[in-house]
Parts: structure tokens; C-alpha cells; sequence
């Protein structure tokens, strides 16, 4: 009853803390600049911009630049090889962070401080609570919180380099608290080999399934490798649960230790159980009879995640989709206070105390009809952002990013108390272009949203996309590639030429003015639709994770640079589809 009693206490005390950071939000960005400069503004990066010795708020915002990584990545490069941290920030350096760089850019090495660490630690610890507080009964249950790790690397001057998560799951914190509410054993986290870790959690889940209350990932793309992963190897799983006996390809020590513990016997009855809903014609709610305890699936699922909310809405049978949080490896951002809101409505109210943000106006056409303008203005501080505008956001922080352009783009849609919320739009700078028009990946997510309605009727789920603008003949062409399968199964669709182009149809309908105006006079041809076989953007991850990127951070790129990454989804077609050119052009001229 004590325990009931402390929890309840740290939740109040929690939501508490919320109410005063978003009440206060203005003077703690103020004080947030001015701690870090008083920290930091005698390093020799930031000290060039004080010649006056003058470290204020207005010398801060008239001296020193708006940068991107490029323009930090010298300094970073020299700490890395072995010069002091002191030359960009005061506090000592802990380790370095290694961003996904799978949305769109490379992959980048951020340091990270004890006091950085606290607030992310912080952050996260507000995040669970508000979702928690939501779902009433954060004492009860588990959760099947599926993580990886990626192996560390040592840099020249013998600094450690890892994904977030990969270092704080071996922190005391994490630790504890998955011991005290996960399923799996942390030895199937630290493990290396992302098979045998994704075999042993989900093995870990279903033992305790029963006992399961969340399903979660940071990312929506694991969740999602996940289910495909359940898809291709239930049956393994429920033999393992039915003889007792662990598969023999799981050879990691730390992985055949942990599960020894918790595989312990026979259970034919559990195997049964889960034989006979997986054998079901469909998956529908395949979640929800596995875990037949779950309150909700927790996983971020806006921006270039969204492409997977329809798959888990339909796996999920109708429980709730958290997206919790807005976070990056170069700082906490926001947090989504109405964890019940629909995926595509979700907002990130800033918090003033993990770093100090500024926001760069955007211009955005309104609704398509002219060339996407990006103007870019003097920054404005938190206090100061529009309703409505766009901005990309700048951060500031105590390990050594100065006025650093993170590219993202995010609109402002309301306020909680005094702080901003923030509805992800896209990753700056990740566009299709043959010509002078510039499609996001927003306008592509729109763009397919729309499209994919049409297939709905037909049984059809589109369960991952990715694009890139086919420059090797000319006019060159949008190529989409699409993964596509029928509800019931994992059967590939029967594809209709019909519909498939009529598919291609909206998505260029659906583009900005710029584009049908060139696509209408020749400058752009028809867009190709590449549908590829189930399982193939697993592949494209794969790919992805050989090159370094951890599962965990992964976000599918909608838009491929990569000539290596479209060559493996280019192998996997199994139908291509252009737009037809009089359809598209009646569609114009109705518009
Ligand atoms: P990483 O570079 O691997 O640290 O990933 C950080 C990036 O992931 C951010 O800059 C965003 O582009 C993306 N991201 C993080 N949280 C969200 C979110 N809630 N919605 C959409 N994208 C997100």
C-alpha cells in the first residue's frame, strides 16, 4: 500500500513540476541562456563572438551564427582526436551521442555531459508520467518496451561513441526500471545481434503476456519490423514456449542466460493459445489477442513515422497509438500532453529546461497553389513564436551546440500554459525535385495519405513507402516505391493497372502548383509507382543498420539518396505503374 501511496505522490508531484516549467516557460529560457553562457562563453568556440568579453543575450543573438553540424564538426573532430572538450564546452564530456542520419542526413556525433544527460533523463521520466497518468494504474502491468543495442566505437582520442539509447541502457537508471517494469531481460538488450535480441523480447513478451499492459519502441519502424518478424517466426516462438526448450541459433551468452530463467518448462497450453491467433485468416488485433491486458501501444508515429500508423492501428485492433515525445540526440524537445489524441493530430509542448530553443520562420504556401518559399528570417525565441507559423528549430545547449539548426520544420498549434506546443511537420532539406519545384516530405506524406484511400475497399495496406526523383533520363520523374499487402494475409496484392494509376493520378494531383504546371508542359514526366514484396523495406533497414544506423533510431528515409538503397528496393519490384498522362490532365483542368 506504501508503494501505491509513493507512486501516486510522484505523479502529482510530476504533473506538478509540468505546470510550473510550461507556467514559466519564458524566464526559464532566459535562464537557460544565460547559465550556458556563463558557462561556456570563455571556450574558444564561442569566445571569438565576445571580443567585448561581453557574454549577454544581445551580443549572443547579434555575434554569434545560426550554424549546421558541418560548421561544428571541426570542433567535434579535434575532440575526437584528442584535444580537450574545452575548447566548446565547459563541463566535461561523458561520451558521444550517434545520431540515426537515416532521415535524411549523415550521421552525426554529439557529445553529451553529465548535466545533458539529467535533463534528458528528466525529460523522459515527465514523458512517462503523463502518458502513464492517462492510462491510470502506472503501477500495474509491464511493458514490452522493445530495444536494441549497436556496438560501441572508440574514437582516436579513445571517447566512446554510441546511439542514445545504447548508452543509456547501461545506466543504473534504465536498468532498474526495466527490471522493475519490462519484459525483457536486459541481457536481450545489450545483445548485439538484433535477430536474436528481437527473438528473445518477443519470446520474453509472450511468457509474460498476461502480464503486458504497453507495447512500446521509440521509434514506430521497429514496431513495425517487429510485427514481421512475429509474422515470420511465431511458429518458432510457440515451439520454444511448448518444449521449453530455447532455439538453438540463440548463442549469445547474455541471451541464453536471461532466458534460462524465464523459459523455464513446457507450457503446450500458452503455445496453443498463441498458435491459434496467429493461425487466425487475419491479423487484425493480432495485438490485442496476444496481450489481451494491453492499454496501449507508446511509439513515435509522426512526422516520417507516419507512414506506419495504419499497419499498427490495424495489428492494435483499436488500441490507443501514443506518440509521447519529440526528442533528438542533440536535445529533448517537446512532450505530447494529450497522449489520447489521434496520430495525425499530435502536438509536442516544449519544455523550457533541457536547452534553449530559437525558431526560424518558414514560409509555407498555403495549400499547394504556389512554389514553396522558404524565406529564412531572424530567429524568435520561444516566447515569441505564431500561432499557425512555421519555424525550423535552433538549439542551444549546455554540451556545446550553439544556435544549431537541428532541420526540422514544425508548425505551431496552440499553447499550454505559456510554452508552445508544435505539430512535427518534416525534415528540412529532404525534397524531390527534378525541376524548379521543391516537394517535401510533408507534401509527399499528404500526397500518398490521399492515394492509399482508394486501395481501403480492396482489402490493400500500404505498409511502407520511400521515393527519389529519377533524374537518368530526360525529363527525368518522381519514382515512388510502395510496399503493399491485403489485410487478411501477407499475400501480395493482385494489382489492378487500373487503380494503381489512378493511385499515381492523386499523388500528382495532389502536389503543389509548380509541379503540375511543369509536369503539364513537359518539364516533368509521369510519375512511376514501383510496388515492391512484402518485407522489402525490412530489407532497406537492413541495409541501413550494415552502414551503422541503430534500429532504434531508424527512420525510414522518404526520400532515397542512396544509389545502394534503390537498387535493393529496385530488386524487390514485383509491378511498376506510370500515371497516365490524359488523366492527369483532365484532373487539371478541373482544378
Ligand atoms: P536522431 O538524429 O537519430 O537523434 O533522431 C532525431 C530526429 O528524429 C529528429 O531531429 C526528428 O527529425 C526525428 N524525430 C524525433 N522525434 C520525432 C517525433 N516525435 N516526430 C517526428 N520526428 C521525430
Amino acid at each position: 500500500m506504501a508503494g501505491e501511496i509513493e507512486i501516486k505522490e510522484i505523479y502529482e508531484n510530476g504533473m506538478k513540476i509540468l505546470e510550473d516549467l510550461t507556467n514559466n516557460a519564458h524566464e526559464l529560457q532566459e535562464q537557460m541562456l544565460e547559465e550556458i553562457l556563463r558557462r561556456n562563453a570563455g571556450t574558444e568556440y564561442l569566445s571569438r563572438f565576445f571580443p567585448s568579453g561581453q557574454a549577454d543575450k544581445l551580443n549572443f543573438k547579434t555575434n554569434v551564427p545560426i550554424v549546421t553540424y558541418e560548421d561544428t564538426k571541426p570542433y567535434i573532430d579535434r575532440i575526437a582526436n584528442g584535444e580537450t572538450s574545452s575548447i566548446l564546452f565547459a563541463d566535461p564530456i561523458i561520451q558521444f551521442i550517434r545520431s540515426s542520419g537515416t532521415s535524411g542526413g549523415q550521421q552525426k556525433l554529439i557529445p553529451i555531459t553529465a548535466e545533458s544527460f539529467e535533463k534528458g533523463k528528466y525529460h523522459l521520466f515527465l514523458v512517462d508520467i503523463v502518458t502513464k497518468k492517462c492510462f491510470s494504474g502506472p503501477d500495474e502491468g509491464k511493458s514490452l518496451s522493445l530495444y536494441f543495442s549497436k556496438p560501441e566505437i572508440e574514437t582516436p582520442s579513445g571517447i566512446v561513441a554510441s546511439p542514445y539509447l545504447t548508452f543509456y541502457s547501461k545506466t543504473d537508471i534504465f536498468q532498474s526500471n526495466l527490471a522493475k517494469f519490462c519484459t525483457s531481460p536486459i541481457e536481450t538488450i545489450l545483445c548485439l545481434d538484433n535477430k536474436q535480441s528481437m527473438f528473445c523480447q518477443l519470446l520474453t513478451g509472450l511468457l509474460q503476456r498476461d502480464e503486458v499492459v504497453q507495447l512500446s519502441s521509440i521509434f514506430a519502424s521497429v514496431l513495425a519490423r517487429a510485427t514481421k518478424f512475429l509474422e515470420d517466426y511465431w511458429r518458432e516462438l510457440c515451439c520454444n514456449i511448448r518444449t521449453g526448450y530455447l532455439s538453438d541459433w540463440i548463442i549469445d551468452p547474455g541471451c541464453k542466460n536471461a532466458m534460462s530463467l524465464i523459459l523455464t518448462g513446457p507450457n503446450p497450453e500458452l503455445a496453443d493459445l498463441i498458435q491459434q491467433i496467429c493461425e487466425d485468416k487475419s491479423w487484425e488485433g493480432v495485438i490485442k489477442k496476444l496481450w489481451p491486458k494491453i492499454k496501449y501501444i507508446s511509439s513515435i508515429c509522426t512526422g516520417s513515422m507516419s507512414q506506419y500508423i495504419s499497419l499498427l492501428e490495424f495489428y492494435g485492433g483499436g488500441i490507443p497509438l501514443v506518440s509521447p515525445s519529440y526528442v533528438s540526440s542533440e536535445a529533448c524537445f517537446g512532450i505530447n500532453l494529450q497522449p489520447l489524441s489521434k496520430p495525425f493530430d499530435v502536438s509536442y509542448t516544449f519544455l523550457p529546461n533541457t536547452a534553449y530553443f530559437e525558431f526560424l520562420p518558414v514560409n509555407k504556401d498555403g495549400g499547394g497553389k504556389a512554389q514553396e518559399t522558404r524565406t529564412m528570417d531572424k530567429p524568435v525565441d520561444l516566447a515569441n513564436v505564431k500561432l499557425g507559423q512555421y519555424y525550423e528549430v535552433v538549439v542551444t545547449t549546455l554540451a556545446g551546440l550553439y544556435r544549431y539548426r537541428v532541420g526540422d520544420v514544425l508548425k505551431v498549434t496552440g499553447f499550454y500554459n505559456k510554452s508552445p506546443q508544435f505539430q512535427f511537420v518534416e525534415r528540412q532539406n529532404v525534397v524531390l525535385s527534378i525541376d524548379t519545384e521543391k516537394t517535401t516530405e510533408e507534401d509527399l506524406s499528404k500526397a500518398i495519405t490521399n492515394a492509399k484511400l482508394i486501395l481501403e475497399p480492396f482489402g490493400i495496406m500500404l505498409t511502407a513507402y520511400s521515393s527519389y526523383s529519377d533524374t537518368s533520363s530526360i525529363p527525368g520523374r518522381y519514382v515512388l516505391f510502395w510496399e503493399l499487402k491485403m489485410k487478411g494475409s501477407n499475400d501480395l496484392p493482385k494489382l489492378d493497372a487500373k487503380i494503381m494509376e489512378e493511385c499515381c493520378c492523386i499523388v500528382e494531383e495532389s502536389f503543389g502548383f509548380t509541379y503540375k504546371a511543369l509536369r503539364k508542359g513537359g518539364a516533368i514526366s509521369a510519375l512511376e509507382l514501383r510496388v515492391v514484396k512484402h518485407g522489402s523495406f525490412d530489407e532497406l533497414m537492413d541495409f541501413y543498420i550494415s552502414k551503422g544506423a541503430s534500429i532504434t533510431q531508424y527512420k525510414p528515409p522518404c526520400c532515397l539518396k542512396s544509389e545502394d538503397a534503390i537498387k535493393i528496393l529496385n530488386s524487390a519490384m514485383v509491378g511498376k505503374f506510370f500515371s497516365p498522362k490524359t488523366m492527369f490532365l483532365s484532373a487539371l483542368s478541373e482544378g
